[in-house]
């Protein structure tokens, strides 16, 4: 079967088999097994996007609970 069974990482630019690569959630970035954090469940191709996955994108609303 033609096909790529490599990419590069977006973060060392270092070629990897895609096995070795993962989508960032947040960004859509590719990165390798050793750049990615994985965090929550999933793979991020930083702890930054991590963290803004987390908090998302409003800071500080819908915490409050529902009276
Ligand atoms: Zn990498
Ligand atoms: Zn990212």
């Amino acid at each position: 079967m033609p096909g790529k069974i490599a990419g590069v990482c977006d973060k060392c630019g270092e070629e990897q088999p895609i096995w070795e690569l993962t989508k960032c959630h947040m960004c859509g970035k590719t990165a390798c097994r050793r750049c990615a954090s994985f965090a929550y469940g999933r793979y991020f191709c930083s702890n930054q996007c991590a963290q803004y996955f987390f908090y998302g994108e409003d800071e500080g609303e819908g915490e409050a609970d529902t009276t």
